[in-house]
């Protein structure tokens, strides 16, 4: 009698299993289709299926919308005309963002441009990268973070404050920090989430489209979040130009990971002429010890102030004083400290 008890209890138990099972794989719309979004041309899957946030599926990802090779083209165009210049242009959603309506991305990604001074690069790296982002269909975010202090540059702080200032817009899965002035020339660079550490930017004008050293990992890069973290993000005290990026570069060989790469004729970028910035004399002193400080400077020392937070038609700016500390002014050269020239990106 009890046994018979037992069966009933287990069999209407495996039948509501079944029940619930087919519920949730029934339908096609439902269906969750990963291995159709992964980006298999630079030999990368850099694929994230979201688990459970909504009811809408993963995305297939319709390559054929990629062009390939595109015409870069160097002219600004005024914000104004900007949203009727082409389609892709006409989709974006204030604060620089973007997401298919119907399925969901197969990643979340926050592009962080590090910025100062450089209002026209950033309106041809907009037109520009928008619509790459779009066809490649990412869940994303346009960050411009933008040093408004009279301390010298810092490219690297200015990566770790967007990744975390990032966070109070939406759960990211992977970061792209993205110089200004690099156009991307090729939309079948994958800007998802990479499989290690990813150096997006080899080919590049100015140094004729070659990798001009296998340690090169400044420019375009990615990561995920989970790597960023390993990392502890970039280091904080190099003001001026240079060594940063092979600064981060030793951080992710000490880390033992390895940097992967699309090939030559994917990561390929236009950089728009500009003068040369200072250079940090005391950069190579820096990356002598670079390395060793890796858990003692980084996101975990992260100090930055917040000026303002604004959602502008192309992209979502944050404003910020870095607030270099006695102990980084110490690392810096003198020549370096004279008081910088600052001024807004345009504010629409
Ligand atoms: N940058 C900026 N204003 C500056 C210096 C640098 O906005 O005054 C940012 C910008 O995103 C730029 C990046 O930092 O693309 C790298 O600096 P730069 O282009 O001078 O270095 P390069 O890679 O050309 O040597
Ligand atoms: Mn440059």
């Amino acid at each position: 009698m009890i046994l018979k008890k037992h069966y009933k209890v287990l069999l209407a138990c495996l039948l509501s299993i079944l029940v619930l099972l087919a519920l949730k794989t029934g339908g096609n719309v439902y269906k969750r289709v990963s291995s159709m979004h992964s980006v298999s041309f630079n030999g990368e899957n850099g694929n994230v299926v979201r688990e459970g946030k909504t009811r809408l599926p993963c995305c297939k990802w319709d390559e054929s919308v990629l062009v390939g090779p595109l015409h870069v083209n160097q002219e600004p165009i005024a914000i104004e005309k900007m949203r009727s210049s082409d389609e892709w242009l006409s989709n974006v959603r204030r604060g620089g963002q973007w997401s298919p309506n119907d399925c969901n991305s197969k990643a979340k990604v926050a592009i962080i441009i590090p910025f100062r001074n450089r209002e026209k690069h950033l309106m041809v790296l907009l037109r520009h990268l928008h619509p790459v982002l779009q066809r490649q269909g990412l869940d994303y975010r346009i960050f411009v973070v933008n040093q408004n202090d009279t301390y010298p540059f810092n490219r690297a702080k200015l990566f770790n404050i967007g990744f975390k200032e990032s966070q109070g817009y939406d759960d990211y899965d992977c970061f792209v920090f993205h110089d200004v002035d690099l156009i991307p020339e090729d939309d079948r660079n994958d800007y998802g989430c990479p499989s290690g550490p990813r150096h997006m930017s080899p080919a590049v004008s100015k140094f004729s489209y070659e990798l001009i050293s296998p340690y090169l990992f400044g420019g375009v890069t990615s990561f995920t979040k989970q790597d960023y973290l390993k990392v502890n993000g970039y280091p904080n005290k190099y003001y001026g130009w240079g060594a940063e990026d092979d600064d981060m570069y030793r951080r992710v060989m000490v880390k033992g990971m390895k940097v992967v790469r699309p090939p030559l004729v994917v990561g390929r970028y236009t950089m728009i002429q500009h003068r040369d910035e200072e250079r940090n004399s005391k950069a190579k002193q820096l990356l002598s010890k670079g390395g060793k400080y890796i858990d003692k400077d980084g996101l975990n020392t992260l100090k930055y102030n917040v000026q303002k937070r604004e959602n502008y038609e192309f992209y979502t700016e944050i404003e910020v004083d870095v607030a270099m500390t006695k102990e980084e002014k110490q690392l810096t050269s003198l020549k370096d400290l004279q008081v910088q020239k600052i001024s807004n990106p345009a504010k629409r």
